[in-house]
């Protein structure tokens, strides 16, 4: 579990792509087809290429992944927020990991890491 993307990442999102490729080709849009298809194949390669050399670092992904591609929710942990409606605001947190319900003031922060777990549940600063 953590952030790092691993080959097996890399492998599957090549395979997801060039299955997408393949059928918007059969549903007539060549050039969409065939850019996902490309990425696929791109992915694809990668995935084989890293794998002999282990995992890549979050760095070097995000130095060359493009950003529509679609990427499986690798690293990610669930969660739920529940924002009260009225005053106050308050917002509870529940971490999927670890079962650990923490209430906040105020709304959905922007970031939250579990109190109980230390895991990051979401960052929605870029
Ligand atoms: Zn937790």
């Amino acid at each position: 579990m953590g952030q790092r993307m691993t080959k097996e990442n890399f492998l599957i999102s090549g395979l997801v792509c060039i299955v997408f490729g393949g059928f918007l080709t059969v549903g007539g849009l060549w050039a969409m087809g065939f850019t996902v298809g490309l990425f696929g194949v791109v992915f694809f390669l990668v995935g084989m290429t890293v794998s002999r050399q282990g995992s890549l670092s979050p760095e070097e992904v995000a130095a060359w992944s493009p950003e529509q591609a679609p990427l499986p929710d690798a690293g990610r942990f669930m969660y739920r927020v529940d924002v009260t409606l009225d005053d106050p605001v308050r917002s509870s947190i529940l971490c999927g990991p670890c079962g650990h319900l923490e209430v906040v003031n105020g709304p959905r922060p922007p970031t939250y890491r579990c109190v109980a777990c230390d895991r990051p549940l979401w960052d929605e600063e870029e």
